[in-house]
């Protein structure tokens, strides 16, 4: 019963998931502000991105993200759940709740494409963490825009990654600093990271305002 939330249901059911973000499949005419595309390996799940600059973006070094994506780390960015919009396979999703090891729509949830078995993102309480690897970055600047900010559960690597980030014991802001990040050399990095961010962020303004194509940058 549990197992088959996301499969077998008709597009017209009316599973409470589906009214609401982020599986929440907005009408053609909605207004959607589509910044980014993205889609699985098999591409039969599609989303569009609203947001231009992620909330955060980390790498995870804990155990459990090493084991559910077979890889030393994993780079997840954090949105809202308003900011995606799926526009294609949303039924196509599978769910694993990692705490309770079972397939289940239960937050935190991890979700896949239940064809290719991409991991799409993992779904937070209120936000979500989308692998940035299926996100379609054209520009450098999208690229800035998702660089990795910090690593996290640093304690638990495979492999040393000597790149100046902050690094994270555990919990990224709520456990202890290592490695190379001595705690002045991290506030030097973030006010260097927002001077820059703004600097982009005038310049897009700049842009865009030649361009004639709106004020808002956002
Ligand atoms: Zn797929
Ligand atoms: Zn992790």
């Amino acid at each position: 019963m549990v197992k088959d939330q996301s499969q077998g249901e008709s597009t017209t059911g009316v599973s409470e998931w589906k009214q609401k973000p982020p599986y929440l499949v907005h009408d053609e005419n909605k207004d959607f502000d589509v910044k980014y595309e993205a889609n699985c390996h098999c591409g039969r799940v599609k989303y569009q991105l609203s947001r231009r600059e992620p909330l955060d973006s980390k790498l995870c070094h804990c155990t459990t993200c090493q084991v559910q994506h077979a890889a030393p780390f994993q780079w997840a960015a954090i949105f809202h759940k308003t900011d995606i919009n799926f526009t294609n396979g949303h039924h196509d999703l599978e769910w694993y709740d990692p705490t309770e090891k079972s397939i289940a729509h239960t937050l935190p949830c991890k979700v896949r494409c239940s064809y290719c078995h991409s991991p799409i993102m993992d779904e937070g309480r209120n936000m979500i963490l989308l692998f940035p690897s299926l996100v379609h970055l054209k520009t450098d600047e999208d690229k800035a825009y998702f660089k990795p900010r910090c690593h996290m559960f640093y304690g638990q690597r495979v492999m040393d990654i000597p790149d100046g980030l902050p690094k994270w014991t555990g919990l990224s802001g709520a456990s202890d600093l290592i490695e190379d990040s001595p705690p002045d050399q991290v506030r030097e990095l973030e006010r260097k990271r927002e001077a820059e961010r703004t600097k982009k962020l005038e310049k897009g303004a700049e842009k865009v305002t030649k361009e004639g194509s709106g004020a808002n940058t956002k």
